[in-house]
């Protein structure tokens, strides 16, 4: 190659080789630092954010809070610098102008992420079970709302009395796509399995403006309710997305296909409202869960 014909081809490769590695477009905030004493919280961090940063569509930033008990006030993320926020989190309530900042956040289109045990958070913040459409444990009961079921092919609420939040020993399940045609699911086949792991049952809450976009039937033989429980929704809050997984228990739950990519398409819809991600080859179908060790 002629000087004359090297140096345009130099400097195209100087200039777009900046672009190839420019920063991931989406900022995500994982929030963390309490956690009930049946979830590693903290500790699973780095693999929620590694899943983010495996997509090249994030750049993850994680926020701390101070450990139980401790001052809270102080504890004030800049939500509103993110595209979604991740909440792996179940502790104390954040100070009035942090959770005034995170509804503000919604409100006005921010993205959040509800990630398993989290739906146990805030069971007295109104707003917060609005984000989440239903949730369990903390002593929620009716007062916080409905339960949600799947029944004769369309989603209804039953404001029966009754405890929130239960589930039976972990085991594999099929989860069933509902919304087909939803950014996050389209494109899944219609039923996949989840390694072994709790099934969620009897959350309960507003249940308001909720997409569910897939459920697993919660057997009676594994201390089932025998209802089609909700798994994965769609929520909108304001101009806000929330995407709730109650699937990934622990870090072994986490290398389930069926977890790490409903929660890569989940995070990524919240963030933007589109899903760009590829079904991967090793999705699972119907009868056999999908892992990655
Ligand atoms: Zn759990």
């Amino acid at each position: 190659m002629s000087l004359r014909r090297f140096l345009p081809a130099l400097a195209l490769l100087l200039f777009a080789a900046p672009i190839v590695t420019a920063a991931p477009p989406l900022k995500a905030l994982i929030v963390d630092g309490q956690m009930n004493k049946w979830h590693p919280g903290t500790a699973v961090t780095p693999v929620l954010k590694s899943c983010l940063e495996q997509t090249k569509l994030f750049e993850v930033d994680v926020a701390t809070s101070p450990a139980a008990g401790e001052d809270m006030s102080g504890f004030a993320p800049d939500f509103k610098a993110y595209d979604v926020v991740v909440l792996n989190y179940d502790g104390d309530e954040w100070s009035a102008a942090t959770k005034k900042a995170f509804v503000d956040y919604v409100r006005g289109g921010g993205g959040v992420v509800i990630y398993h045990s989290a739906d146990n958070a805030f069971p007295k913040w109104p707003e917060f079970n609005e984000m989440i459409a239903v949730g369990g444990w903390g002593n929620r009961s009716e007062t916080e709302g409905v339960y949600i079921r799947w029944r004769d092919g369309k989603m209804v609420t039953d404001a029966k009395p009754g405890k929130a939040g239960s589930h039976g020993p972990q085991h594999a399940y099929q989860l069933v796509v509902l919304a087909p045609e939803h950014p996050v699911t389209k494109g899944l086949p219609e039923k996949f399995m989840h390694s072994a792991d709790e099934l969620y049952d009897s959350l309960r809450g507003p249940a308001k403006n909720v997409t569910v976009l897939a459920t697993a039937f919660s057997s009676p033989d594994q201390r089932g309710t025998g209802e089609n429980e909700p798994m994965l929704m769609a929520i909108d809050f304001g101009k806000g997305r929330v995407f709730h997984t109650t699937l990934g228990h622990a870090g072994e739950q986490l290398q389930s296909v069926a977890f790490i990519v409903t929660y890569q398409r989940g995070t990524e819809w919240a963030a933007t409202g589109k899903v760009t991600q590829a079904v991967p080859d090793d999705f699972p179908g119907p009868d056999e869960p999908s892992v990655r060790k």
